[in-house]
Formats: structure tokens, sequence, C-alpha cells
């Protein structure tokens, strides 16, 4: 099988690009890099020792995707690409609704045109709001309240009207909870832009002594510590729930949408006590208002994932915790690290 994967040098595509390849499938890559870089994609190559195509495209734009398509005809699609950051989505709706909802136009429209029937869609448990009760199953209702949350809420509409017109094609919908965690290589982690807007390589970076504390927001929840109640999951984990999707949709019709989490919830407290566990370093935090916006208890229910598409997460938040640390220690400017090297060996 061929996958085209958009994002596929972002956090989460790149992980699912290295499982992918080691599943077997052949990949092609198309990102604009505007949150990530073409070092991941050097990296996924040198983790699989396989040539990985990759296109430089913006996907919002027809003529490019249709070339994409055109010279690759993919049997799949994994659609990673987007924006993602709550505040920024706040303060630019129309880029965060011209680049969701745009570039998923343009890859339906493509996938129509060349018969390509297989989607695998990434949606975010950001559509449950912060109200629904946990651990949370795929029937709640969706309640948004960002522009972000609303971009994907959107789609997943989308992505059922279209199901609905074209019953030949096999639709899914993974809403992710928090991923965390990078490849045991080291070689492949979460690279934020600036400031880093999650918890765990906020942390990471307090742990290197790049940023002086965390900052907790809030411990006046009701939870047992007081502080926001997540369901961390590896993302090696969540790349292998991409896989079965993909594998699950190549004999299947219709729109199926999954939640894929650990199943446990897991306290900010507890987060920065297993960082502090496996790294030995001292996280200072002050504890500062809640985050406007913020669920005090999100987790979710798996056992659809597990039943439907046998899949099921198996690393342990230590295992997380340790991974994020190894990718920072081995990357403290993230891939930026690699770059300053060259430069610095000139
Ligand atoms: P990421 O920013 O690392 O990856 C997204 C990639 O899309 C980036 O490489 C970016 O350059 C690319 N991109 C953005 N706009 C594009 C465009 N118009 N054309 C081509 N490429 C474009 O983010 P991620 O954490 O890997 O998230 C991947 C997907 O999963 C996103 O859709 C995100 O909303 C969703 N998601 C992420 C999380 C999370 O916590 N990381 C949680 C739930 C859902
Ligand atoms: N959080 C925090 N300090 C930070 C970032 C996040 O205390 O600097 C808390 C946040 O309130 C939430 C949890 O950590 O309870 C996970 O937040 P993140 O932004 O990583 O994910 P999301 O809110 O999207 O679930």
């Amino acid at each position: 099988m061929k996958v085209l994967i958009t994002g596929g040098a972002g956090y989460i595509g790149s992980h699912t690009a290295v499982e992918l390849i080691e599943a077997g499938c052949r990949i092609v890559i198309a990102d604009n890099f505007s949150n990530s870089s073409l070092v991941a994609v050097k990296r996924i190559r040198s983790i699989t020792e396989t040539e990985v195509p990759c296109y430089f495209a913006d996907l919002r734009r027809e003529e490019t995707v249709t070339r994409i398509f055109r010279n690759e005809r993919p049997d799949a699609v994994i659609h990673f690409a987007g924006l993602k950051a709550v505040g920024e989505s706040n303060e630019h709706p129309v880029a965060y609704y011209d680049h969701n909802l745009g570039s998923m136009i343009q890859i339906l429209k493509a996938m129509r045109t060349y018969n390509c029937r297989n989607l695998v869609y990434s949606s975010s448990a950001t559509v449950y709001g912060g109200e629904a009760e946990m651990p949370v199953m795929e029937d709640a209702a969706l309640q948004t309240t960002n522009p972000y949350g609303r971009t994907k809420k959107m789609i997943e509409e989308m992505l059922m009207d279209t199901s609905g017109a074209y019953p030949e094609m096999c639709i899914t919908a993974l809403r992710y909870f928090n991923p965390i965690g990078a490849h045991r290589s080291g070689l492949i982690g979460e690279d934020p832009l600036g400031i880093p807007n999650n918890i765990a390589p906020f942390i990471t970076q307090v742990a290197a002594g790049r940023r002086g504390y965390l900052q907790i927001f809030g411990n006046d929840y009701e939870t047992a510590d007081g502080t926001g109640i997540r369901d961390y999951v590896h993302v090696t984990d969540l790349a292998k729930g991409h896989i079965a999707a993909i594998n699950k949709g190549a004999g299947r019709n219709g729109y199926h949408v999954y939640n894929l989490g650990t199943g446990y919830g897991t306290s900010v407290l507890e987060l920065v006590h297993m960082f502090r566990l496996v790294s030995g370093k001292r996280i200072p935090y002050v504890i500062t208002p809640r985050r406007p916006g913020d669920a005090a208890v999100s987790f979710a229910d798996t056992s659809k994932a597990e039943r439907e598409l046998g899949w099921k997460a198996e690393l342990s938040l230590e295992d997380m915790c340790r991974d994020s640390w190894n990718w920072q220690q081995k990357n403290p400017a993230g891939y930026r690290s690699e770059m300053i090297m060259e430069v610095e060996t000139l």
C-alpha cells in the first residue's frame, strides 16, 4: 500500500511515517514546513534506511495537490497537515479555517478525481469540549470552545457528508488525546517553535535548564491533587493506531470515529513527578490561575478502537517521559541542533 502522509514532517506525522515504513508500506510526505523541519524527513530516512519522497507543498493549493496525486497515485491518505494551537486560533481564526478546512477540501477533491478511497484524519479530543462525562465515548455530544476545535468538528462533519455521498470510500477520524514522548532512538520528537503551548515539551525544557520554571495552570480543580487530568499517550502508540486504521480502511466502507488514548488520566503534578524521576532533574514550578478554556479532566474510553481496530496503547507514562527526555537531551535546540552543528563545523 502506498500512503500519502500530509504534514508528515510534523510531530505525529513523522512518527507515523516511521511506523508505516516499518510495517512495509510505501510512503510519500507532503508538507509546507510551516511548523516543521526538513531535518525530520532526513531523520525518518536514517531511522528506516529508506528513501522517502517528500513534496514541499502548500496543500491549500488545488494544482499542487493534483500534481502530487497525479505523480504518486496513493492508495490511502493520512491527513495530519494543519494548524493546531488553540490560543493562536483565537487570534487568527481565518488562518485556521483557511489551512485546516482548505487543505482538507483539496485532499478530498483529489481523492475523488484519482479514485483514492481510504482516508484517515487527525481529529482531536478537543471536539468533546470540557463538559463531557469521563471516560468519554465516541458518541458523546460534540462541543467546541475555540476556532481550532471548530475546524476539527467542521471537518468531521464534512467527512461524514462525503462518506454519505460516496459509500465506496472509507473515512476514519481518529480523536487523539494528549500525545507525548518521542521515537525511542531520540532522532525524532516534538519540536515546538518558540515557547511551547503543551505541557510535555515545556517540562523537558525546564528540566534541561532552557526555561526557569513550569507554570501549573490551576490547583483548584475537583481532582485528587487539584491539577488538571489528561490522557497522555505515547506518540509511537498513536502512530501504530494509524496503521491499524489504514489497514482496516482498506477492507471496508463508511465513516468511522475512534478515540486514541490510553484510557487513563494523569494529573499535571503526577506528570511532573514522573519527569523528575526519569530525568533526575529538578523541575521547579509555580501554581498560577487556571488557563481559560481548560477542561478539568479529559480521558478516553478506548474500547471501540480496541474492539474494532485491534489497537491498544502499550507504552507507559514512564516510557513517554523517558523518551521525551532522551529526545530533549540529544536535541537541546530541537531540529535546529543539527543545523547549528553543521554551521559550527563549517
Ligand atoms: P505539527 O504542527 O507538528 O504537524 C502538522 C504539519 O502540518 C506541520 O509539519 C506543518 O508544517 C504542516 N502544515 C500546516 N499547514 C499546512 C499546509 N497548508 N500545507 C502543508 N502542510 C501544512 O502537529 P502535530 O502535533 O503533528 O499534529 C498533527 C495533526 O494532529 C494536526 O492536524 C493536529 O490538529 C492534530 N492533533 C494534534 C494533537 C497534539 O497534541 N499534537 C492533538 C490532537 C490532534
Ligand atoms: N498545563 C500546565 N502548564 C503548561 C501547559 C499545560 O499546567 O505550561 C496543563 C493544562 O492546564 C492541562 C495539561 O497541562 O491540564 C495539558 O495541557 P496541554 O496544553 O499539554 O494539552 P491540552 O490542554 O490540549 O489537553
